[in-house]
């Protein structure tokens, strides 16, 4: 396992980087990382992925691939991901001889959500009242009032869930068995439903000395589990809350020992409580706003994290929208349509940013709209706008 919490000398310009994972957070990566000088060399086992087609190299390979992990770790300089259920012991073969960050045991704690809830519990960061069913036994073993007392809830299982998915909503006790019994005996947490006033994230940059470079909050509006529209700063959070959250994540970070670009999700229940949700090891899509509104974005912050080099200013330029586009958007009903980008491209303010995917499909993330503006309300405006023109719902 890897000791070192960042590179012996600043890695500079002109040497590889290496990203496990060909996504849009990897093509995202990419950019940032090669408009600062460095090349990069993607593993990802899709021929087409996002990052790979723009990467300097794409090793085709899985993830867990000793040869291709063997020649990730022989070309870079450092190893990052973008991927959150990597294989953990990937991360942690890529160590013996190259700088890894964020480290094997951090990725491993995120794509767990028991060993999640419990790390973030074992900081005095609240988290939602939840058990844990790792098993058919277990459930077994659970009492009706047990199980009652997270009631109504949402059984998520612990691993491989994103985008809402892994997750069934269950209202009595039979419910829970009956759904529990639907998933092969995969193991679980049955979490309260919590009356959500809304949700915030927030993201921030550790580096290996220690130092944490934070940003402003982002409000997050999600539409089935997967997140639709992020307004950044905050609309609804106080100066109180925003503090609270941003220590919240430092705290979280800091106990990990993190290297790299955190992101912690967070409830602000009914009553002003803010609990954590999750965490990811890695950039967010909450955090694309930071491409066009910050001083220095959530990319550019995971190379600089990974090579050494200093954080960057992570200061809102302008009041931000960013609107996901997702697969829905290529269809109307069953038929197939090409986007109005001309539209989209013609309001002030907006940029466009795709990810090449080449097949749309319902529910898949396929890009997303980033608005600046003067004022919230002028980037809200726009992006309901744009929301509208593209038939993307509202909520
Ligand atoms: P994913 O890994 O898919 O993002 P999350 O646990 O973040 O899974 O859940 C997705 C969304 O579902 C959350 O952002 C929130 O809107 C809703 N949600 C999840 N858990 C709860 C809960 N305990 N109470 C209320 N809403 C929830
Ligand atoms: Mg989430």
């Amino acid at each position: 396992m890897n000791a070192q919490t960042q590179p012996s000398s600043p890695i500079q310009p002109g040497a590889w980087l290496g990203m496990v994972g060909g996504g849009q957070l990897g093509r995202m990566f990419c950019f940032a990382a090669q408009s600062m000088g460095y090349r990069v060399a993607v593993l990802d086992p899709d021929e087409t992925s996002p990052a790979g087609s723009v990467a300097d190299k794409h090793l085709r390979a899985a993830y867990h691939d000793p040869s291709a992990l063997t020649e990730l770790a022989r070309l870079c300089a450092a190893v990052s991901t973008e991927f959150e259920n990597v294989p953990s012991a990937s991360l942690d073969f890529l160590a013996k001889t190259t700088f890894v960050s964020p480290a094997g045991r951090c990725v491993a704690i995120a794509q767990d959500r028991v060993a999640e809830k419990r790390f973030i519990a074992s900081t005095g960061v609240p988290v939602a009242p939840h058990v844990v069913i790792e098993s058919p036994e277990a459930l077994a073993a659970l009492s009706d009032q047990q199980i009652a007392a997270v009631l109504p809830g949402i059984l998520k299982t612990a691993r491989l869930g994103y985008d809402g998915k892994g997750q069934t909503s269950v209202r009595n006790v039979d419910e829970v068995r009956t759904a529990y019994g639907s998933l092969a005996g995969v193991p679980c947490v049955l979490e309260k439903r919590m009356p959500l006033k809304f949700e915030v994230s927030v993201l921030i940059a550790r580096a290996g000395d220690g130092k944490s470079a934070v940003f402003p909050l982002a409000q997050n509006h999600h539409v089935g589990g997967i997140l639709a529209r992020t307004v950044v700063p905050a609309p609804d959070a106080t100066p109180a809350l925003v503090a609270q959250a941003q220590d919240a994540a430092l705290t979280i970070a800091a106990k990990l020992d993190y290297v790299g670009v955190l992101c912690v999700e967070f409830f602000i229940l009914e009553d002003g409580t803010l609990i954590a949700n999750e965490m990811a090891p890695r950039p967010h899509n909450s955090g694309h706003y930071t491409v066009d509104a910050c001083a220095t974005s959530q990319f550019e912050q995971q190379v600089r994290a990974m090579t050494g080099m200093p954080l960057g200013d992570t200061r809102q330029h302008s009041p931000a929208a960013m609107l996901n586009i997702l697969g829905d958007v290529w269809f109307e009903g069953a038929k197939a349509r090409t986007p109005p980008w001309h539209d989209v491209i013609a309001l002030p303010t907006a940029r466009l940013h795709l990810y090449g995917k080449e097949e749309a499909r319902p529910g898949r993330k396929m890009g997303h709209v980033n608005f600046t503006g003067a004022t919230l309300e002028e980037v809200r405006t726009a992006a309901r706008d744009c929301a509208r023109m593209l038939h993307i719902p509202l909520d």
